[in-house]
Formats: C-alpha cells, structure tokens, sequence
C-alpha cells in the first residue's frame, strides 16, 4: 500500500505572505488536492519576538484569500497537533534528551566570546570555523549538575562520524550531494532553552508524518543538518523539493525594490486571488499541454512535481495582469461587483444611492467598464465618471469653451435631454440626441463630441458617450449640463 502523501506550509509569520511563500504553499496545497492527501500548516514561531498573534492572523487570512485551505494546522486541529511550534517545546526538549542520552549531542557551555574567538582564530588559519568540541566531553551527569548550578549551556548536535558525504534525491534539482565536513557540531536549543529551526522542522515533519517538503531553494543548504538529524532518530527522509528563486523583470532577486512583494499588496490593488494563483503556479511550474489560463481545478488536474523546474522564474507584473483582467472579465457580474465594492467604497462614492444599489444598473454598467480594468482598483475611475458629487470640469477641457459653436452645442446637448421622455436611455437615444446637436447647430468632429464630453464627464477625453450615458439618468445628465453651461 502506498503511504498517504502529506505536504505542509510551515511559514515564519513575521508579517505579510510574500508571493515566494504563498507559491511554497500553493505547490504544496496542489500537490495533496492532487494526490488525495493531507496538507498541513504548520507556525514556525519559536522566535517570540518576531511572532505575534497579530502577524499569526495575518499569515492566515493571506492563506484564506488564496484560497488555500489546510486539512490540520491552526483553527482547524488535528490528530498530529499541535500546529504552533510555541507549543511543541516539550516535545523538542523530549527529542533532545533522547539524543543526549544516546551521545549524539552534548551540552555545550563556552561562553560567547570563547566561540567568537575560536570562529576568528580557525578563518585566520583558513580552516573551517567549526565549533573545535571543546565541551564534547562534559558527561551528561556532569553537565546536568552545572546546569543546576546555575550555568547556562546549549545543546550541540554531534555530527557524526565515519560518513563522508549526504546525498539525496531532490525532486527539482536531482542529485545533491553535501561533505559532511561542510558543517561542525551545531546547536540545537539554545541556552535559553529555545530549539532551533533545523531541529523543530525535522522532529515535526517527522511526528506530523509530512512526505513531501517543498520549499524555498534558499533551505537547500539547511538539508544536510537536517539530514543528519532525520538519521539521528531513524525517522524515514522525506522527499524534498526546493523550488527555484523568483526574480524581478530586471533579473535580480524580487525583492520591496521591486514593488509590490506580498500577497496583502496585491490584493489591495485589486488582484483576484484566482489570477495569483494561476500566476503563482506558472512561476517553476508548467502545464503539460503548455495552457497558461489554468482556474484551480484545472491545476489540480495537471499539477505534477516532475514539471516543477529548477530555472528562475521571473515575477512579470505585465502577465499577472493580464491575467488578472482575463480572470476578471469571466466573472459573473454579481460577483465581480461584490469584489469592486470596497474599492469604491473607500474612494468614497455613493454605494448606499438607490441608482448605484440597484443590480440592474450594477449589471449594465459593469458591462461597459469591465473591458477597460485589468485590476478591481480600475474600476474606481471609471465609476468616478457617475458621481454627480464629485462631478467637475477638468482643467484641461477647459479649451472647449474657447470655441465660437460650443455655447449653442452645450445649449443644444440640455435641451435635448430635457425634451428626452423617460429617465433612462438607450444608446440610440443618446445617438438620436448626438445627431440632432450635430443637425441643428452644423458642427462636427471634435466640435461636436468634445464640449458634449464636457457635458457628461467633465472632460474633453476618453469614455465613449453612447456607453456612459446609459448608465445615467436624466436628472444627471440635467445637473451636469447646467453646471456646464454656466462656464461658459
Ligand atoms: N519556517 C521556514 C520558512 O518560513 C520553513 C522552511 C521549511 O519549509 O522547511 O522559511
């Protein structure tokens, strides 16, 4: 029988999810959905100052908007918790004395400066700055009893000897092979009695029965000391991926120089979490047919660790919005107004209006916007063009009442949306009324579609009229024409 898979995210919550740890976890999600497995999350907090509840939470709602639901970890429990490792700490202590009991690790009590100097003295003498296992032959008695005494010691993992080199098989990067003598006896708990990450992550992702770790390539290098420890209890290796880096368009690291870098940041500029996850799962990973548009289900179907790539993968912020707008427009239009609302909402237009509650008009006019926003967030100008309040004349359209026939032309616009029966209008009502200014005051071209864009928008440029004006009523149209030919 073949053993159940089970993946895990086990973040740092040192604040919002970075796109280099949300795709971690997307791979890891995708692969358990996948395999019909479990995918457990796991918080690494063992640095208190760095972990608060506050950056917890964070972490978490970044995950929920992904979308990425977790099968054991926080707020949902599970057999194998639990899930913070600020609440494992007895079961790291228990795991250390098990390896001080079996000398394959030591109390160590050279103090700071001791270590500094050691550390100087073996680069002077180009050797590596390995601890030189001074305190490698304090018994466990003896160390014990000074420890009741007051000193203060570290646990030191001993690396064992006999074994040249560790190699194991990564799912990206193949072979890899690390000399043992690449690291010297290193600590496991601190002095202060706080385990370090090398140790916790494998006594966890051993207890929590984890078989794929997938991570970032920079924990390449935290595999031999891990392998070492997987080896000092007889726990079975799991199989390791360690993904490629993501580079910003300039093919440096992606980093805040570059932008935006968290989840948090997209989605407060109006990014669908299905177009980041479809954008997240492109970067080192590809689709077998070469399809780029993949919605979840669609990745769930083709995800593969054998078509994860070792390559660099560039973050290009051009594609994720295209993305995006491709993802945005396939949205019911329900939906996509849920998803606008509070961006206009906190730009402060009229959302509680009857007008703007109404889902009728809520349809129509995402109709007509919807082709021009790529993000939620673009949706706010555009509806700018609705408020009444906010209606003003743009300092640049200004050169329309310099014209000798815009002053009949603005005269006849009001009076034809006076005479206009009914408070609503189609687009050939708006072009019937076009056509007459255009008749009656004999103007054409920009003389006659710019100061009527005036009229409408406030401004000179963009927004095609016969698609705005049936988003309007006509006591707008009315006001806004009043407005404007007081200008004038
Ligand atoms: N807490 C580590 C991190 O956030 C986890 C590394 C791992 O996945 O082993 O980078």
């Amino acid at each position: 029988m073949s053993t159940r898979v089970r993946t895990r995210f086990a973040p740092s919550p040192t604040g919002n999810l970075h796109v280099g740890g949300a795709r971690t976890a997307l791979y890891s999600w995708l692969y358990a959905k996948k395999m019909g497995g479990d995918f457990v999350l796991r918080i690494e907090d063992t640095d208190q100052a760095r972990s608060t509840k506050e950056s917890v939470q964070v972490v978490l709602n970044d995950l929920k908007w992904l979308g990425y639901d977790w099968s054991e970890g926080p707020e949902v429990g599970g057999p194998l918790g639990p899930y913070y490792q600020s609440e494992r700490l007895s079961i790291y202590k228990e795991h250390t004395e098990r390896l001080l009991k079996a000398k394959k690790a030591y109390y160590c009590f050279c103090t700071d400066e001791r270590l500094e100097k050691m550390k100087e003295e073996a680069i002077k003498a180009g050797r590596p700055p390995h601890y030189d296992r001074t305190c490698s032959h304090v018994s466990y008695e003896d160390a014990k009893a000074r420890l009741e005494k007051g000193e203060k010691g570290a646990v030191r993992f001993k690396i064992p000897s006999g074994k040249d080199a560790y190699t194991f098989k990564d799912i990206i990067r193949g072979e890899v092979t690390f000399p043992s003598d690449m690291v010297g006896d290193f600590v496991i708990l601190r002095s202060d009695g706080m385990p370090v990450y090398n140790f916790c992550c494998v006594v966890d992702d051993a207890l929590m029965g984890i078989t794929h770790v997938l991570r970032a390539e920079e924990h390449l290098s935290n595999t031999l000391r891990q392998m070492m420890i997987y080896e000092s209890f007889e726990y079975p290796l799991p199989t390791f991926g360690h993904l490629s880096i993501i580079l910003g368009a300039d093919k440096q690291k992606l980093s805040k120089r570059h932008g935006a870098t968290s989840c948090k940041q997209y989605e407060e500029m109006g990014f669908l979490p299905e177009a980041m996850t479809n954008f997240l799962a492109l970067l080192g990973w590809s689709s077998p047919d070469g399809k780029e548009i993949l919605n979840k289900e669609d990745l769930i179907k083709n995800f593969d660790l054998d078509r994860l790539h070792g390559a660099a993968a560039v973050f290009d912020e051009v594609k994720l919005k295209w993305m995006n707008a491709t993802y945005l427009r396939e949205l019911p239009h329900l939906d996509l107004w849920k998803r606008v609302e509070p961006f206009l909402a906190s730009a402060g237009l009229p959302l509680t209006s009857s007008l703007w509650k109404d889902s009728g008009w809520q349809d129509k006019t995402l109709s007509v916007f919807k082709t021009s926003m790529e993000t939620l967030k673009d949706a706010v100008p555009l509806y700018q063009l609705l408020d009444d309040e906010t209606f003003k004349i743009q300092e640049e359209a200004k050169e329309v009442f310099t014209w000798e026939s815009t002053k009949a032309v603005l005269a006849e616009w009001k009076k034809q949306v006076e005479g206009h029966t009914g408070d609503d209008f189609t687009e050939a009502d708006f072009n019937t009324m076009q056509d007459a200014v255009k008749t009656n005051c004999n103007v054409k071209g920009k003389f006659l579609f710019m100061p009527l864009r005036v009229a409408v928008i406030g401004k000179a440029h963009g927004a095609e009229l016969k698609q705005l004006v049936p988003c309007m009523k006509k006591s707008s149209l009315l006001r806004r024409a009043e407005i404007v030919s007081k200008e004038i």
